[in-house]
């Protein structure tokens, strides 16, 4: 659509305008033969790298084609480099086994998932406090992640506590299922497995 029309605002800011384009174009008759013919010919014809106008049924119509811009389209806003931030987490396992998860906040981030305790994600190491009193070593390694809009790295706290030291609520080692945790938990969990 981007060729077809000449269109040079860049994507995805343009995706209303270009799918406008392809509405104002799909047929009443048969709308699902013309739009596996436009993917056909997005995917032989008029490919993103390629155009190969001399082959292409809209070859007269084309105002890209008669522009001459076809090979420059369609623009795309340059891909921003995604920051890094750091953190910290802590993984607290009792002798019978029982760990210390957290319920993160609604809002935010995996908000109302299960987690490990721990600091904030920030573009430096912040601060961070353990959630509880204990001997604290740092897993070997570090854990890495990748959000849609940042990589994580993450030091892992970990620590064996005796269950009579501390008042907060662990969850048992029979309701601990890691597969239940999202991803960059499960991650967590695996590199402090390697110190415990
Ligand atoms: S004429 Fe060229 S640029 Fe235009 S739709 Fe066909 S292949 Fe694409």
């Amino acid at each position: 659509m981007a060729r077809l029309f000449d269109l040079h605002a860049p994507l995805p800011k343009s995706k209303g305008a270009l799918t406008s384009c392809a509405a104002s174009l799909t047929p009443e008759a048969r709308p699902g033969d013309y739009a596996q013919a436009v993917m056909d010919l997005g995917a032989t014809i008029c490919t993103p790298k390629l155009p190969r106008c001399g082959l292409c049924p809209w070859h007269d119509i084309c105002a890209a084609r008669k522009a001459g811009t076809a090979a420059e389209l369609p623009k795309k806003l340059p891909k921003l480099k995604k920051p890094t931030r750091f953190g910290t987490a802590y993984v607290a396992r009792r002798n019978d086994g029982a760990v210390l998860l957290e319920k993160r906040p609604e809002r935010g981030l995996l908000g109302g998932m299960l987690g490990w305790p721990g600091s904030e994600w920030r573009e430096t190491l912040p601060e961070a406090i353990p959630p509880i009193s204990a001997d604290w070593v740092e897993a070997p390694g570090e854990v890495r992640h990748t959000f849609t809009h940042f990589h994580l790295r993450l030091r892992v706290m970990v620590a064996k506590v005796d269950g009579l030291q501390t008042n907060q609520k662990f969850t048992a080692a029979e309701d601990f299922c890691p597969a239940d945790l999202p991803t960059v938990m499960r991650k967590i969990w695996s590199t402090a497995a390697a110190e415990t």
